[in-house]
């Protein structure tokens, strides 16, 4: 016995045939992504989304209950088996993960996350669905602080690199950036253009900023999420309240 079970079990020549392809070029795209977090590496097994409703298929490397019933067959692994194997690194792919339409994250799955965060940081993602809202797809950027730390390890952002344009949404003055510099970098040379600034603190601060973006399969979520924290933190300066 090798050590790759997929391999093993279904051989390593069928893979080539036509069909096989097919199934392969479905297995590497992102509609194919299992279930976020069900990906069992010592079962080797995992779950795919049959629908937007919670109902899953069950997928080994062997066997699948997929929408053919069985999918697959005894002589041929289906898309879910291959992207399983891929998964666990046992057959060549570069998959994709991400905007699987039958992965977005309801509503109620969403706010129970969002409410487990400290007070301040919930606000925090108030305002960066406000931009996000507002503007589309930004990135977000904070000045690094252990009261906002814990939005490091929140599922529905994704930490991104410092660049301009997350502190572009963080500062509308070059000015507004000085209290930090003063504090963090007194050389920093203040008479460049903002852009300039920006792009020497994106360089040289990397550190004293926190930047983020919103994971792709929290999309659908992120109108009814913003309703539940604007009850929760009203903008009290809005009069429309
Ligand atoms: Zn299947």
């Amino acid at each position: 016995m090798g050590n790759n079970p997929f391999l093993d079990y279904w051989g390593t020549e069928i893979h080539k045939d036509p069909a096989h392809l097919s199934s392969i070029a479905k297995a590497v795209k992102k509609d194919t992504s299992p279930v976020r977090g069900s990906l069992d590496k010592e079962k080797r097994m995992c779950l795919f989304p049959a629908d937007n409703c919670g109902n899953v298929y069950t997928t080994t490397l062997f066997e699948c209950n997929g929408p053919s019933r069985p999918c697959g067959s005894p002589t041929r692994p289906c898309k879910h088996m291959y992207r399983l194997a891929m998964e666990l690194g046992l057959f060549d792919g570069k998959f994709e993960t991400g905007v699987n339409k039958n992965l977005q994250l309801s509503a109620s799955e969403a706010i129970p996350l969002v409410d487990a965060l400290p007070y301040a940081c919930q606000e925090k993602v108030k305002d960066f669905l406000y931009i996000c809202y507002s503007d589309g797809d930004r990135p977000f950027c904070i000045e690094a602080s252990d009261k906002y730390a814990p939005l490091l390890s929140f599922p529905l952002l994704s930490p991104i690199p410092v660049s301009t344009d997350a502190l572009y949404n963080l500062y509308s003055t070059k000015r507004d950036i000085f209290p930090l510099l003063d504090r963090a970098a007194p050389n920093a040379p203040r008479e460049l253009s903002k852009k300039k600034l920006f792009q020497w603190c994106a360089d040289n601060l990397s550190d004293m900023f926190y930047a983020f973006t919103f994971v792709p399969d929290f999309r659908r979520a992120q109108h009814t999420v913003y309703s539940h924290l604007l009850k929760k933190f009203p903008n009290l300066d809005d009069d429309t309240i």
